[in-house]
């Protein structure tokens, strides 16, 4: 029996290939093709785009993206045991697929890529943090990349579309939505999984802005967040207070109360006091 794409499905590829899932790369595998289809389409319109697949793993969510038109699939993959798999499918859509085998946190696909280009994955989630942090700090903006659309655990997707007074605002949120419209747009419970992780997911999508919401200079902005974040239940003049020997001052000056703790602190209020700091 064929999957939905004429190619075998995807519980036929993991026996034939004899993927058990390694719990040291974080392999929980989405095997509905109807799933990575959703989530592909989660993506946007990506017939004109070039998108780079992180962890594709047995390649179901690399079939939904080639499945749902995308013009070109770069998709890198550490577990070498997923090429051969990978391979059938590049045969499959011939010239549209081309796999790194790779470590994704050491490997730079970029030459390899044509704008406009999204970036699509479903990593294991200490990794995908650690890249969307870099995703979201590159040295120049805009960044390579037009749209992120990646799988995280339910608390992470939480973090990055969080608002202020909430437990879950801090670095993440401050960083995603500086200069992106972040979005959570699909929840998955851990039945949707191979085997089954012990929480639940949410696919967030992250579209780049063309400029940041306010203006401020990236690296005071991301060292006085990370600071006010550290200690996020001390006052920021206590917090801060390392950053300039009149703190309180400049808190004022950008219209923040001194006695405030970071978790009631606007993004337009942290932009304020990243740009008095540099002045
Ligand atoms: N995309 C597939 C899916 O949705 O079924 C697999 C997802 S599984 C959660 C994560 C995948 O990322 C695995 O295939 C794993 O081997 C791969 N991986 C883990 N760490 C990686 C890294 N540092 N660089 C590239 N791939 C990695």
């Amino acid at each position: 029996m064929s999957g939905i794409d004429g190619l075998p499905p995807l519980r036929e590829v993991i026996a034939t290939h004899q993927l058990s899932a390694k719990k040291s790369l974080g392999q929980n595998f989405l095997l509905d093709l109807n799933l990575t289809a959703k989530i592909a389409r989660a993506a946007g319109d990506l017939s004109n785009m070039d998108v780079l697949e992180v962890g594709p793993g047995p390649g179901g969510l690399t079939r939904g993206l080639l499945a749902e038109g995308a013009r070109r699939v770069l998709a890198v993959e550490k577990d070498e045991r997923c090429l051969p798999a990978l391979d059938e499918i590049a045969r499959h859509y011939e010239g549209r697929l081309e796999v790194i085998n790779g470590d994704a946190l050491q490997v730079d696909p970029l030459a390899k890529l044509t704008p406009p280009i999204a970036i699509c994955a479903n990593l294991p989630y200490n990794v995908g943090t650690e890249l969307l942090v870099r995703w979201l700090t590159p040295t120049d903006w805009p960044p390579f990349w037009s749209t992120l659309t990646l799988m995280f655990q339910r608390e992470v997707a939480e973090r990055i579309v969080a608002q202020p007074g909430s437990k879950a605002y801090g670095r993440l949120a401050l960083l995603a939505q500086w200069r992106c419209e972040a979005r959570i747009v699909i929840s998955l419970p851990p039945s949707a999984f191979t085997p089954p992780p012990k929480v639940s997911s949410a696919v967030v999508h992250l579209k780049a802005l063309p400029e940041p919401r306010y203006p401020a200079d990236a690296k005071t902005l991301e060292r006085v967040v990370a600071m006010s974040f550290n200690q996020r239940r001390k006052m920021l003049r206590a917090a801060l207070k390392g950053l300039a020997p009149d703190i309180e001052d400049k808190l004022l000056a950008a219209g923040i109360e001194p006695t405030e703790r970071a978790e009631q602190v606007s993004l337009e209020q942290f932009c304020a006091l990243a740009r008095v700091l540099k002045s």
